[in-house]
């Protein structure tokens, strides 16, 4: 399968539909799009979704998971891989045996993997059966370059490994992240979205730990105090803080101004979809996340109002 210097990147994500558009495979391909890579898409499960909720969800049987990705990878020459929404153990194993009968068990190079573990949508529909953890964190997150947990996917999957911890702080994060690294992935995001921090918190951090990188994202003056610019979604005082952790030891702590905004369905899968996009094109795994999450900041900030209960956030920028 020989691909020309001049092609877009191949990325293909594994992943829900939302028949809404605003997340799942729908913001993945908008995503590779709109970072130049040609999309591919394997459909794990649809959803029955619009902007107030998930009404149903349909899986498709593994073994036809099992053949799409066998009609995309026996064809295309993937660059990087996201896995989002599999929604249960059948699905989730036959994802990790198919990776495995490709590529490891053949030593042949898998392309990075970077894993949404996504389990429940904000307004609360269950996206992965509990009896799929098994399968997630011990099949999938081995072979993943990269794990994107928010706050309560976190705290779920480090009680899963026996951990019960509620993440409420910037430490907590630290912990919880360098819990997650022992699951097996190359490396972990822990996703602060759901969580506020300030600048004294972030300053407290990097002292207590000078190893750990800090990227400031976004509007700061030379004091480190947010600019205000006049944006009307900007506030003073709250920052999201995520946090990346390595194998390798690299530990990156990346802050941004917190939006005030509910537009924010989707993220998750924008996110991860556009840290594969950047992977795919060649960038390393810090340089990645930091294209990735201010590409998503962006897109909060552009998000417009559709359907009658949520504005969805739009990724075409
Ligand atoms: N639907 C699908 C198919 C998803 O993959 C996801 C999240 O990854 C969601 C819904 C969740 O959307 P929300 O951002 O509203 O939690």
């Amino acid at each position: 399968m020989p691909q020309s210097k001049n092609m877009s990147p191949i990325v293909l994500t594994i992943a829900g539909t939302d028949s809404s558009g605003g997340a799942g495979i729908q913001a993945d391909l908008k995503t590779f799009a709109a970072h130049g890579c040609y999309g591919a898409s394997v459909v794990a499960a649809l959803t029955a979704q619009n902007t107030t909720g998930v009404q149903d969800v349909l899986p498709v049987p593994a073994a036809f998971v099992q053949k799409q990705m066998d009609s995309v990878f026996d064809d295309l020459e993937v660059k990087a891989i996201k896995t989002g929404m599999l929604f249960d153990a059948s699905i989730t194993k036959g994802v990790v045996e198919s990776l495995k009968t490709r590529f490891t068990d053949k030593g042949v190079a898998q392309p990075p993997l970077i894993c949404d573990p996504v389990c429940v949508s904000t307004s609360g529909h269950t996206l992965l059966q509990e009896h799929a953890l098994e399968e997630m964190t011990s099949g999938l997150f081995p072979l993943a370059t990269l794990i994107t947990p928010n706050k309560s996917e976190a705290e779920l999957l480090l009680k899963y490994s026996g951990t019960t911890m509620e993440i409420t702080s910037l430490e907590d994060m630290l912990t919880s992240a360098e819990k997650l690294l022992s699951l097996g992935s190359k490396a972990v995001l822990v996703k602060g979205g759901h969580l506020e921090s300030t600048m004294d918190d972030v300053t407290r951090i990097w002292e207590a730990h000078p190893e750990i990188r800090a990227i400031k994202q976004g509007l700061f003056d030379d004091n480190m105090e947010i600019l205000l610019v006049g944006h009307p979604k900007y506030r003073t005082g709250p920052l999201v803080v995520d946090v990346l952790f390595s194998q390798g030891g690299e530990k990156v702590v990346l802050t941004r101004p917190k939006i005030n905004s509910s537009s924010t369905h989707g993220t998750g899968c924008t996110l991860s979809s556009a840290i594969a996009s950047e992977l795919a094109r060649g960038a390393s795994l810090t340089d990645a996340v930091e294209c990735a999450t201010a590409y998503t900041h962006r897109g909060i900030l552009a998000a417009e109002a559709i359907g009658s209960m949520l504005t969805l956030h739009l990724t075409t920028i």
